[in-house]
């Protein structure tokens, strides 16, 4: 899909928000991938072999905060998670994409992202 230029990169960004500090590059990260609608980086503290945080530009709190018309733009990470899954091997083994939305859920940074987790066994039900 298209990214129209309104929520390219750069827009919508808060100042008081880690990830969008991360994606104006105000605060040094290691970006494993960036394009005009996602960037993703290594989870700092991470849970897994593979432990990829895929990050849109766009600013969302939670995912309850999509509304509509951002719902393909979104819903676009599929083909970056596949992309990054395949580069490792992990559609192969087998990975996760998980979205942790609120904090009851587990959300402890309020700019949404997926986590792609991969690289070990994984179990069901999560924690
Ligand atoms: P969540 O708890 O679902 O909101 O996930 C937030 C994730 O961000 C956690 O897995 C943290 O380890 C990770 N995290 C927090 N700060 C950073 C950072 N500066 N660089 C990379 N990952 C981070
Ligand atoms: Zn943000």
């Amino acid at each position: 899909m298209a990214v129209a230029p309104a929520v390219a990169a750069g827009k919508n960004r808060m100042d008081d928000c880690l990830f969008c500090k991360i994606g104006g590059g105000n605060i040094p990260s290691d970006k494993v991938y960036e394009s005009e609608t996602f960037f993703a980086i290594n989870d700092i503290n991470p849970q897994a072999p593979t432990h990829i945080l895929i990050i849109p530009q766009i600013h969302h709190a939670t995912l309850l905060d999509v509304e509509e018309k951002d719902h393909a733009l979104i819903g676009s990470v599929i083909g970056v998670a596949n992309q990054l899954a395949k580069e490792r091997g992990l559609d192969e083994s087998g990975f996760r994409l998980v979205v942790n939305c609120g904090a009851g859920a587990g959300q402890s940074v309020f700019h949404i992202h997926f986590h792609l987790l991969g690289g070990r066994a994984l179990n069901w039900p999560p924690g």
